[in-house]
């Protein structure tokens, strides 16, 4: 598909945004008014799982109040991911206009760029949803494609990979345990709440760790509890993909949702919790107290269980959120925050961050196909009513065709 990128003036060369992007529609002001009309359902579809896997990992606390910002998010949400869509789309043909030309950044990478810039005013809750969901895919893309040598090495060796995502562990978890950031991660460790509520040294002597219950009780709950998320986030992923064979085959469908549901999750998940708890109440006993240093040293340690669910996911997960955190305990922690800092405190890093890596990403998909995680083209032809894929078929078409009439001269 790499070819697609050397021939791609050759091959489009006198033809229109229309011959690429609508030749259903006679006018790109046609193709806008039907992707309008048409696209509004994909986006919902979506952010199906969105809608139906929090709340079955949530637990508790099912307010009237969160029901109604829930769905609302979702609903919200999903309008504007349409209205990006849209917009995204529509752009193809007004730069296909504004330079005469199909272009190659212009066609996939410069719309996905614009088009993120222009979506209406995201929450930051899901900017950030978005913004690191696709910095995560562009990573996965850019270690891939990279010819560097140790990335390469990283790609392929379980051990390195593994190795790098204890030592994230390591940083996120002390971070999270000095409560200097406030951030989204696999699991939190105990804090010193009740020592800042005023408990009594002798408290702490008979119980040396933080958190409340027994150890054992503590530890077991948290594998329960893990196996239980990652086992339900599979079985509601299972069911979301595989739900439309209901109607048709019912039988196929019960089959292929068994298939579809891995344990490696549950189990990742579980033994990950379950080690970090143990060890942090192992070392608060040994030791005789709780410590900072522990937290690093458990979240270390028990970062070896990513060898369980060795997925690219978690890897640029645990990347993106130790410099996330690294970035974050940084400022909250310096003591004087010299001019430079201030500067880079002031740039919208998140906002860039997700215009960046949607035009990335948009373009990977149609250039570098082979190399862009199937999530990336679900998001995008579920958005666009597989027009991109319908883009990048005539694409490849043009270009066998351009190849064989080399051929035959
Ligand atoms: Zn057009
Ligand atoms: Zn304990």
């Amino acid at each position: 598909m790499s070819e697609l990128s050397k021939c791609f003036y050759q091959v489009t060369a006198g033809r229109s945004c229309r011959d690429l992007c609508h030749p259903e529609y006679a006018t790109c002001w046609q193709s806008f008014v039907g992707i309008t009309k048409t696209l509004l359902p994909g986006s919902y579809k979506l952010y199906l799982s969105l809608l139906v896997i929090p709340p079955l990992v949530k637990g508790g606390g099912y307010t009237v109040e969160y029901w109604r910002n829930h769905i609302l998010g979702y609903v919200s949400l999903s309008f504007k991911t349409y209205v990006q869509a849209i917009s995204g789309l529509t752009l193809q043909c007004l730069l296909y206009k504004l330079f005469g030309k199909l272009h190659y950044y212009c066609l996939m990478g410069v719309p996905g760029f614009v088009s993120a810039a222009l979506v209406p005013w995201l929450p930051r809750v899901h900017l950030r949803l978005q913004g690191v969901t696709y910095f995560n895919m562009m990573l996965e893309v850019m270690i891939r494609k990279s010819k560097l040598r140790y990335l390469q090495k990283l790609r392929t060796s379980k051990l390195w990979a593994t190795v790098c995502f204890m030592l994230f562990s390591a940083k996120i978890m002390h971070v999270l345990r000095a409560e200097t950031v406030n951030q989204f991660w696999i699991m939190y460790p105990a804090t010193g709440k009740e020592d800042k509520m005023g408990n009594t040294p002798q408290k702490r002597k008979i119980a040396p760790c933080l958190h409340d219950a027994s150890c054992r009780s503590y530890v077991l709950d948290g594998i329960w509890k893990y196996a239980l998320v990652g086992f339900t986030i599979e079985a509601a992923r299972g069911v979301l993909s595989k739900g439309s064979l209901v109607y048709g085959e019912p039988s196929r469908f019960l089959q292929e949702l068994r298939q579809s549901i891995g344990f490696e999750l549950p189990l990742f998940l579980a033994t990950y919790v379950g080690s970090f708890r143990g060890l942090s109440c192992w070392l608060a006993h040994h030791t005789g107290r709780e410590r900072l240093g522990h937290a690093r040293l458990a979240g270390l340690l028990s970062g070896v269980c990513y060898l369980i669910y060795p997925k690219y996911q978690i890897f640029t997960l645990g990347f993106t959120k130790f410099l996330e955190m690294s970035w974050e305990h940084h400022l909250n922690t310096v003591k004087e925050k010299s001019s430079w800092l201030k500067l880079l405190q002031r740039i919208p890093y998140l906002r860039l961050v997700h215009m960046i890596s949607i035009g990335y990403m948009y373009h990977a998909l149609v250039f570098h196909s082979h190399l862009s995680p199937p999530f990336n083209s679900k998001c995008v032809n579920y958005c666009s009513d597989f027009r991109v894929e319908r883009i990048k078929r005539r694409l490849v078409s043009w270009m066998l065709e351009h190849s064989w009439s080399i051929v035959g001269q």
